[in-house]
């Protein structure tokens, strides 16, 4: 999401004329854009805003600070840093040619002013990528979990219109683009704060399975209460739908997702897991998993480790829990898992993912997957992903190749990437575009 929000700020810039430098040395402007979500991510901002500082004390430099961790301090980073020109908020990054052109006339200032409605497709933006587009279709969060600073920092949910989103996706379909990612804290929330209150990602799915030029379509990340039937049956019959779930689960015991306000128990996660694996063939579910929140017992966790082993998800963002000021659970317990504890519970999650993925990439041994190169993992080799998320590494130089489908004979397992060969691409006569042989395991 931020990176989407820095592709549109980019654009801006570029449209009113401002050019952009790859050496840090060499800007008259620069623009963090910060995150919240942990101790860590925040500390990362200061440490940039402190490298720029060094900079301007030898010349002129505007410093802009926005994202996550700007919206929390607001005020105090200006009172921090007198070398930061001004704060931005995560909702008026559409605003930010003024917000420069403000801070050219010396004063500094915070503005965290929402502009959310002036965001449209037709913004301008300099993507990262030349064939996969971000698209964030939702801001904000509803959900409170108790350890998240997110609905603080980017707020309520607020979806965008539903023509606005599929004119961005056909503005990109006539660019090339061939794969987009919908964004959002919770895709699947997308809608609901419509007048109806009905959730409408099954929507967008459907009518982008239309759109010919676009093959692939991601969706992250999922609330688990909120994907409906519907959604996981417009999956399974689309022509271009990621065969992939991001579906946080983020502890495995029932008295810590409460604890958590997660808003299903252990049971219904696991249920959920099954339908969608039922219904999606050939799908994929990854996870978000926190260790050591406030109170977790030995037995809370070992909960977490049957439940990765039930649920056998091909990918889990660990992460130790990191208390965050003006949450819930920073209020009302402390931080009492002690470090190492939580370490060592990250360590063992670690490995027993390992495990799990190497029994689990053993099915795609000597088997043929169509895979979309994205970029080069080396001098001599490209690495891309099949369209449940599996990424493939083989041995080519032709960069050309990015962006198109290329089929991979796979011929060694990991418990990460798989290895293997290229027996065919998009541009060799008799190419089938149609099936997918990944479907074929
Ligand atoms: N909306 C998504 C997740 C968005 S935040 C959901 O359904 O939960 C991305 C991830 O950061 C979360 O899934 C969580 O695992 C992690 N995270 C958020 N707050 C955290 C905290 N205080 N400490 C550690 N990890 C955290």
């Amino acid at each position: 999401m931020n990176v989407n929000d820095s592709e549109i700020m980019s654009g801006l810039l570029t449209k009113a004329g401002y050019l952009w430098t790859e050496n840090p040395e060499d800007a008259d402007i620069v623009l963090i854009n910060s995150c919240a979500v942990r101790e860590k991510a925040e500390n990362k901002m200061y440490g940039t805003i402190g490298q720029f500082l060094k900079i301007k004390k030898s010349r002129k430099l505007i410093i802009g600070v926005g994202g996550c961790s700007a919206e929390k301090e607001g005020k105090a980073i200006l009172e921090r840093f007198d070398g930061v020109d001004f704060v931005f908020g995560t909702r008026n990054i559409s605003d930010i040619v003024n917000l420069i052109q403000r801070a050219q006339k010396h004063k500094r200032f915070v503005d965290l002013s929402d502009k959310l409605d002036c965001v449209s497709y037709e913004l301008p933006k300099n993507p990262t990528s030349r064939h996969h587009a971000w698209i964030t279709i939702i801001y904000g969060c509803n959900k409170y979990c108790t350890y998240c600073i997110v609905p603080y920092t980017r707020g309520l949910e607020k979806s965008r219109p539903y023509e606005d989103i599929i004119n961005e996706v056909y503005d990109y379909a006539a660019k090339g683009y061939r794969e987009i990612t919908f964004l959002g804290q919770n895709v699947d929330s997308y809608g609901k704060d419509f007048s109806d209150g009905k959730p409408k990602l099954d929507l967008l799915i459907k009518k982008v399975s239309e759109i010919e030029e676009i093959k692939r379509v991601w969706f992250l990340t999922s609330y688990p209460t909120d994907i409906t039937d519907s959604l996981i049956d417009e999956i399974a019959a689309s022509r271009n739908a990621a065969r992939n779930v991001h579906l946080p689960v983020q502890a495995g015991s029932d008295r810590i997702l409460k604890s958590m306000n997660r808003r299903y128990t252990r049971q219904q996660f696991i249920d959920l897991v099954k339908k969608v694996k039922d219904k999606i063939p050939s799908v994929t579910i990854s996870s978000d998993i926190i260790v050591g929140f406030p109170g977790e017992t030995e037995e809370d966790f070992q909960q977490t480790v049957d439940l990765i082993k039930e649920c056998r998800f091909e990918r889990v963002n660990l992460a130790e829990y990191s208390p965050r000021q003006g949450t819930i659970a920073y209020k009302y317990k402390p931080d009492n898992i002690p470090s190492e504890v939580k370490n060592r519970r990250l360590m063992y999650l670690m490995e027993l993912q390992k495990e799990i993925n190497r029994e689990e990439n053993e099915k795609y041994r000597d088997k043929l997957l169509r895979i979309i190169p994205e970029a080069k993992a080396s001098d001599t080799a490209l690495y891309g992903r099949t369209m449940n998320n599996k990424i493939v590494i083989f041995n080519s130089q032709d960069t050309s190749l990015i962006g198109k489908f290329a089929d991979i004979k796979i011929k060694r397992i990991t418990a990460g990437p798989l290895y293997g060969e290229m027996t065919k691409n998009e541009n060799d006569a008799g190419f089938d575009i149609q099936n997918d042989p990944t479907f074929m395991i």
